[in-house]
């Protein structure tokens, strides 16, 4: 699966996407990631791609230029089959990502990120994309977290991506509306202080049924 990314702050990738699990999935061919710099596609000798919006209003929004531009070329370069693809533009107003969005995204081929900065976006750039995202009902500065927040939770559902896939079946999210059993590690009782932390019992029964049904028990509904 192809991930191209247009940001004006092309280096916030570095570090997270070629490290652990997205490192590794980049190795075994399974990923590809592709980050551009929107500053490329511009043309005056300032590279700008924001401007102030029309009407007055606070702080500037990207220009539709060097976004349309830089589309353009991804798409035309692009070996992928427009079924198998999907422009997605980061917004703060956009449908809101979910593990079942994951799971359905994950048979994309290519999916081409546009991160906002400033403002937004100039609204025309509406009808070059297929859908703006939302990670949630907050505001952050740009779309760059929420493009790396989207690309990990598509990438750990590839084949091949985790060592276990039952670690995906298992996890929160995955029944849906049920969050993850709890889950515990040595040691079996954890002191803090004067209080003690015990394993509950039935986990060191060695009994997978009273095992499976305890943590089928212990699941709880997503608020
Ligand atoms: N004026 C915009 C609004 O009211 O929705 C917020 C712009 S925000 C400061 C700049 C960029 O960050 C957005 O264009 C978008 O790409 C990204 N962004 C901010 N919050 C986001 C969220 N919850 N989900 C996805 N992208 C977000």
């Amino acid at each position: 699966m192809k991930f191209q990314i247009l940001s004006i702050f092309p280096n916030i990738f570095d570090s997270y996407l070629n490290e652990s699990i997205l490192k590794r999935a980049q190795a075994k061919k399974i990923v590809q990631f592709k980050i551009h710099n929107l500053r490329d596609w511009t043309k005056d000798k300032h590279r700008s791609v924001d401007d102030a919006p029309y009407g007055g209003g606070a702080g500037m929004l990207m220009k539709i230029e060097p976004l349309y531009a830089a589309l353009r070329d991804l798409k035309k370069a692009s070996r992928v089959k427009p079924a198998k693809r999907k422009i997605i533009l980061l917004s703060a107003a956009g449908e809101k990502w979910n593990q079942g969005k994951a799971k359905k995204y994950s048979k994309l081929e290519e999916i081409i990120f546009i991160c906002g900065r400033y403002e937004g976006v100039d609204a025309r750039l509406k009808n070059f994309i297929d859908e703006e995202i939302s990670v949630g009902d907050y505001v952050l500065t740009g779309g760059e977290l929420p493009a790396m927040t989207i690309i990990d939770s598509l990438v750990r559902l590839l084949p091949g991506v985790l060592g276990n896939r039952e670690s995906i079946i298992e996890e929160s999210h995955s029944e849906v509306g049920l969050n993850e059993y709890p889950q515990y590690t040595r040691p079996e009782i954890f002191i803090a202080g004067r209080k003690k932390y015990k394993v509950p019992p039935v986990m060191l029964s060695g009994d997978p049924k009273k095992i499976k049904a305890w943590q089928k028990k212990q699941q709880t509904k997503i608020k």
